[in-house]
């Protein structure tokens, strides 16, 4: 048996069945997206534009594609033809371009609003304290839709140390819910990565981000 094979059947029996997986593939190449694909995995996040045109120029619609890098507003035009979901929306600039270009393809683009929970300087996404009237704001939009939150968390070397990012975020996402505000759906709350995804997964997560447990270390 394959090394991604194993890994995947590994974590996917690990994991609860509300919980996605996605295969955060930054520089994987299509065969190994492949075969985790083929052990079950359904979901595969790519950062980077270019590398992604060639993987899903090989795989297709086999797999539902999630953007999780950084975008720059010049790559919106073309990551909205090649992708089913960003989870990377941290400003309403980028959500008025992806809108446009998301109404172009005809297509309702599902967001999720990247937040910067630990408030780090260098760090992409929303401060947690701005989220809610960034999504009120949004409300004009009709080609997105907002499906949840996403977050990376700070480095730390001891993961646990997360544990009080992702309350925090998980506290958000319900509060958010409860503003019931029309056309936006809390259901996703991406957390979680390698090393971090069973804390994430204790406190909320509905989406785990997994890169090297699956395809081993990047070279
Ligand atoms: C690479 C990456 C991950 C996965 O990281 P691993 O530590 O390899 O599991 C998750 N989220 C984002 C946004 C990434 O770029």
């Amino acid at each position: 048996m394959g090394r991604i094979r194993e890994n995947v059947l590994s974590l996917l029996s690990e994991i609860p069945e509300h919980v996605t997986v996605v295969a955060a593939a930054k520089s994987r190449s299509a065969e190994e997206i492949r075969e985790a694909l083929d052990a079950g995995i359904t979901a595969v996040g790519q950062n980077y534009l270019q590398e992604s045109r060639t993987v899903i120029g090989a795989i297709g619609d086999r797999a539902v594609w999630h953007f999780i890098g950084h975008i720059q507003k010049n790559k919106v035009k073309h990551i909205i033809p090649l992708f089913d979901m960003i989870e990377t929306l941290d400003s309403v600039g980028l959500a008025t371009m992806i809108d446009q270009h998301a109404l172009k393809h005809n297509k309702i683009m599902p967001v999720l609003i990247e937040v910067n929970i630990a408030h780090e300087e260098q760090k992409a996404g929303v401060m947690p304290e701005d989220v809610k009237d960034l999504i009120r704001e949004l409300y004009p939009l009709t080609n997105i839709r907002v499906q949840g939150l996403m977050t990376m968390g700070p480095f730390l070397d001891d993961p646990e140390g997360l544990r009080t990012y992702f309350r925090q975020i998980r506290t958000l996402f319900e509060e958010i819910r409860e503003l019931a505000i029309p056309n936006v759906e809390m259901t996703h709350l991406s957390m979680g990565m390698s090393d971090s995804y069973r804390i994430a997964i204790e406190e909320g997560a509905t989406m785990v981000r997994i890169g090297t447990q699956l395809f081993g270390p990047r070279s």
